[in-house]
């Protein structure tokens, strides 16, 4: 019926998550609001965990793709949950550093990290390096051998691996901007080149085929090629990866149609699936690795916005503005991304009108949502909620338009509330103007 098991209904037609009533809390808190379920995120970093000791056992662990969502109390909880990271920049380093999260549990991705970015990871004792591309490994192996060091590093590589969702995050085809191409022959040549320099420790590769992915065996296939690789550089080198780290990209549900993922399930099938390929390879199983970030926070995840105009456009089309939009959420205008709009204070409500949920800014791309069935009452006032938010959305938004960003308050134990990243204000807007 509701498209998370965080999501109720109040008697008196009240929208209720995580067993809070979120009309209440956008009066207490104001909006917009980003509101996070944190006993969902704890029980989703623990599903996983269950899966991999279960399945993969050994050293194998979940790391908790940050980029998704980045502020402090989320690292907190990364580090009482023993969850490993990945970080793309040095700011989710330093928010990192900050919550007191041990970077040798790190893994430092992006496709161009800067030498300021390399020379801050080293200084802060990262765990790995996910090196991109050659000139990357030129960079790290330069910076290391400054310093002294043996810099541990994965090298991320292009499986060539179409996963069937959208063009905008599907990453593991051969000519996208991440990684190195095993079809190409740049993934043997990268793996020579480093294996040749003393200052850095190759550990094994990593790859990542694309976000919100349901379909069947994305993950095995790119398994396969993987260790397909891996035995190749085997033979040819007498190189043996410890690490396979398969990257994130587990779908979750936005909308109704949406599919239910069973991460034990899932995780199953691609260790069963691993197995069969190391012992047909002769190749040792390594330590396998997965990044999760949306399926993590997503569903822990919901914005609060109050309604200002309803718009009826006789004949064509209605608009439901709110207090927010594209500077909090641009996914519907990056690409298109669905999301479930709910009126929170007239669940009870039949709903009869189609509408746009629009935002306040000045662009006609500022949409949340098209197509959305709501009460013919919605008006001025009312709370409107967009679902699964967790994840894209406080790590994407901007201050355009001069709007300061919402606060995250946490929501705990079925009545417990708390802000963990405060409201912008006026001049917080203006701090760096001189
Ligand atoms: C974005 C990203 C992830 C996380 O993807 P999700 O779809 O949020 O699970 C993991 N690894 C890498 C390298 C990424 O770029």
């Amino acid at each position: 019926m509701s498209i998370c098991d965080n999501i109720s209904v109040s008697k008196e037609g009240h929208l209720l998550f995580a067993g809070q009533d979120v009309v209440t809390l956008a009066e207490q808190y104001g909006t917009p609001l980003y509101i996070m379920d944190e006993d969902k995120i704890r029980e989703s970093c623990r599903v996983y965990q269950a899966a991999f000791k279960k399945h993969f056992g050994g050293n194998s662990r979940p790391l908790y793709a940050s980029k998704a969502n980045s502020f402090k109390r989320i690292y907190e909880i990364m580090s009482e949950e023993g969850m490993g990271i990945d970080v793309v920049s040095s700011g989710e380093m330093y928010t990192a550093i900050l919550a007191g999260y041990d970077l040798s549990h790190a893994y430092f991705h992006s496709n161009n990290k800067t030498d300021a970015d390399i020379a801050y990871g080293m200084d802060n004792h990262i765990g790995y390096f996910v090196a991109d591309n050659v000139e990357e490994i030129k960079a790290i192996e330069a910076e290391a051998g400054r310093r002294g060091i043996r810099q541990k590093v994965l090298l991320r590589l292009t499986p060539g691996i179409d996963p069937h969702t959208y063009e905008a995050v599907a990453t593991g085809k051969v000519d996208s901007k991440f990684g190195s191409a095993i079809e190409t022959g740049q993934a043997e040549e990268i793996t020579a080149f480093t294996l040749q320099q003393p200052h850095v420790e190759l550990m094994g590769f990593h790859c990542h085929v694309g976000s919100q992915v349901f379909a069947e065996d994305v993950f095995e296939r790119a398994a396969q090629l993987m260790l397909e690789f891996c035995a190749d550089m085997k033979k040819k080198y007498g190189y043996v990866a410890q690490q396979l780290d398969l990257g994130g990209g587990y779908g979750v549900r936005y909308v109704e149609t949406d599919p239910y993922l069973d991460v034990d399930k899932k995780v199953g099938e691609v260790a069963a699936a691993i197995q069969k390929t190391c012992d047909s390879l002769d190749f040792p199983m390594p330590e396998i690795h997965m990044e999760p970030g949306r399926s993590i926070v997503a569903a822990a995840g919901m914005t609060l916005y109050t309604c200002g105009t309803v718009k009826r456009i006789p004949g064509y089309k209605n608009y439901v503005s709110i207090d927010g939009g594209m500077p909090d959420n641009p996914r519907y205008a990056l690409y298109k991304s669905n999301y479930t709009c709910l009126v929170a204070n007239k669940m009870n409500e039949e709903k009869t009108l189609e509408v746009s949920v629009v935002g306040r800014c000045c662009e006609s791309g500022d949409i949340i949502q098209q197509g959305v069935m709501v009460t013919d009452t919605v008006g001025r006032g009312d709370t409107i909620a967009v679902c699964t938010t967790g994840a894209y959305n406080y790590s994407m938004a901007s201050n355009y338009n001069r709007l300061p960003r919402p606060p995250i308050v946490m929501l705990r134990g079925g009545s417990e509330s708390y802000v963990a990243v405060r409201r912008e204000t006026l001049e917080d807007l203006c701090r760096n103007d001189l």
